[in-house]
């Protein structure tokens, strides 16, 4: 017999401002650890006014996570200490391993369809922390679409669904990252691994979630208990929903900021090698000072 998960805990994304002054909403953070290891943190950015976004992500550090960037609309421009620099826009997907170190920038443009998109950061365990970076960005159209049963759409962002690998891979936490929408009058269940954190997060529209039925709303994130499936039950309305699981790491966070390490000292060691011009490892040494090079050239 398979076991229905119930819901653990439930909460509505709350209004924070974040980087230059970016107004966004976060699903949660930091106060919830443990609660969604390996998962840490996530953001839902949503705004027709360009003065709520505009102000963006200049240059910071990372180090000891993975960070998840998924567009629904408009644009992000951005680049890092790897070389690496492009424009994600809507449905595409940035997988980004900080590992060891990374200096990026994450900078939205101004768009008449405003902004919205996702930033998730999953941890790593401790063999993988001081990892080289890497990157992964992902374009729309590569994003497999499947329908496993009628009235279910599901977006391959992370994970198997039927045949539909999606095209990001190779994740430390073994986790998955699907795209839900369910037409109203649908029941739905789908399997997860057990002892997998799960969680969902409405978009748009409501559904009935887990086995007590719990409703979940726009903008609100529902954390499942233990089990080997998802029940998810939609009534006159339709609903879209993040579906993200991944393994725990069950390991001690020390976390600064955009840093997250097992141990206070290692975050020191950070402050320290970001403040000395060592923080990074692997990659191009951009950074800090290709901001100040540019702030030169515009003047
Ligand atoms: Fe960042």
């Amino acid at each position: 017999m398979k076991r229905i998960r119930q819901i653990k805990k439930t909460m509505k994304s709350k209004p924070v401002i974040e980087g230059a002054g970016v107004r966004l909403k976060r699903v949660f953070g930091n106060p919830e650890v443990p609660l969604f290891d390996p998962f840490l943190l996530m953001d839902d950015f949503h705004s027709e006014n360009p003065e709520d976004y505009m102000a963006g992500f200049p240059m910071h550090p990372h180090r000891g996570i993975e960070t998840i960037t998924y567009m629904l609309q408009g644009a992000v421009e951005h680049q890092d200490s790897m070389g690496n620099r492009g424009v994600i826009q809507a449905g595409d997907i940035q997988w980004m391993t900080a590992g060891s170190g990374i200096i990026h920038e994450e900078m939205p443009k101004e768009s008449k369809s405003g902004l919205w998109g996702f930033q998730l950061w999953a941890n790593l365990p401790a063999a993988s922390k001081m990892m080289p970076p890497r990157y992964q960005e992902v374009l729309a159209k590569d994003v497999p679409v499947v329908t496993p049963k009628a009235g279910v759409t599901v977006k391959v962002i992370c994970g198997q669904v039927l045949e539909a690998k999606g095209p990001v891979r190779d994740i430390v936490t073994d986790p998955q990252y699907l795209d839900f929408s369910v037409l109203a009058q649908t029941t739905y269940e789908y399997d997860v691994p057990s002892g997998h954190t799960v969680f969902a997060y409405v978009v748009s529209g409501e559904a009935f979630f887990g086995e007590e039925e719990h409703m979940g709303s726009c903008e609100e994130v529902l954390l499942f208990g233990e089990g080997d499936t998802v029940k998810i039950r939609t009534s006159d309305a339709a609903v879209r929903f993040l579906l993200i699981s991944g393994k725990p790491i069950k390991e001690p966070v020390a976390w600064y900021g955009p840093m997250v390490m097992n141990s206070q000292a290692e975050i020191q060691t950070a402050l320290q090698e970001f403040r000395n011009g060592t923080f990074i490892k692997s990659g191009r040494s951009v950074g800090q000072e290709d901001r100040l090079d540019r702030q030169k050239r515009e003047r």
